[in-house]
């Protein structure tokens, strides 16, 4: 079921990917056992049947009167990948944002909030530019990062998807870099969060009727609400991701903001509560809007 995010004057659409992609609670967090008996272990989070944590692939896109903003690009169609899941998909995200009624050339911008492969490879087919006349938006340490030795070999496990999908946007002309705490139009503001990785960030979005952090990958399911200092095995710095985690989980739960972490099974967006044993995180329905979103009906 399509859905999306209402703000009053602006709406935060997510181009979903996958809707249910399991992993091993070991793959992702080594030595974890969850506890059946906790809130992330019900069956929205957590697949009792495969004992399997369950992820949604998403990107998003900020949409007002003024401008089209794409936060992320998920992995995409016709790239050879080596985790099978992502290898060879049909192109189920270019279809989500056609379906909005949206052409590519409205795009204002792009902005990557970190280069792993599941952000970023969506942005080009066969090399070429899927929104061209866009600026594509990243923090420089990222890039740094990811073009040094010690990103590369962190590499090896997806191969060199930066080659396919990143150099491409840096030949057209069209990667610019932005600090980690830039605003972007009149809707968006970048807030630093490096530790998932060295230029990882968040983009808060403001609209009429509310505020939503899409708070990116700092942090990827809710065993990690319960237990903030679990980072995971593919955090760069995860001392740094336990601590950003923990600073935004406080935060959340003392304003009530709405938290929007890519990775969280659907809808993914809520609000953080301090429980008894911990935070618990409660879906935001009030928010949520059900059915395709078409932005030029949306906007009439
Ligand atoms: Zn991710």
């Amino acid at each position: 079921m399509a859905h999306w995010f209402d703000l009053g004057d602006v709406a935060v659409v997510p181009l979903v990917e996958d809707d249910r992609l399991l992993i091993e609670p070991g793959e992702f967090f080594p030595g974890l056992e969850p506890d059946l008996g906790d809130w992330y272990a019900q069956e929205q989070w957590f697949d009792r049947a495969a004992g399997k944590l369950v992820f949604v692939i998403q990107s998003f896109l900020v949409c007002s009167a003024d401008e089209v903003l794409v936060v992320d690009a998920c992995v995409g169609a016709g790239k050879d990948r080596q985790r099978a899941e992502f290898d060879q998909l049909p192109d189920r995200w270019m279809q989500q944002f056609l379906a909005t009624g949206l052409r590519p050339s409205e795009v204002d911008a792009v902005v990557f909030t970190h280069l792993h492969t599941d952000h970023v490879r969506a942005a080009t087919a066969q090399r070429e530019l899927v929104f061209p006349d866009a600026p594509h938006f990243v923090v420089e340490e990222e890039l740094r990062y990811w073009s040094s030795a010690a990103g590369g070999a962190a590499m090896r496990r997806t191969g060199d998807y930066l080659a396919d999908s990143v150099r491409p946007i840096e030949e057209a002309g069209q990667l610019s870099f932005v600090a980690p705490d830039a605003v972007l139009g009149k809707h968006a503001q970048l807030v630093p969060a490096a530790g998932h990785t060295p230029g990882n960030v968040c983009v808060r979005v403001r609209g009429s009727a509310g505020t939503v952090l899409l708070a990116g990958d700092t942090m990827h399911h809710g065993v990690q609400v319960r237990h903030p200092e679990l980072s995971t095995r593919y955090c760069v710095e995860p001392g740094a991701a336990a601590e950003v985690r923990s600073r935004l989980l406080e935060e959340a739960a003392a304003s009530g903001s709405v938290l929007l972490p890519t990775h969280f099974p659907a809808p993914s967006a809520g609000r953080v509560r301090r429980g008894q044993a911990g935070y618990v995180f409660e879906f935001a329905d009030d928010l949520l809007r059900t059915g395709q979103f078409r932005y030029r009906e949306w906007l009439a």
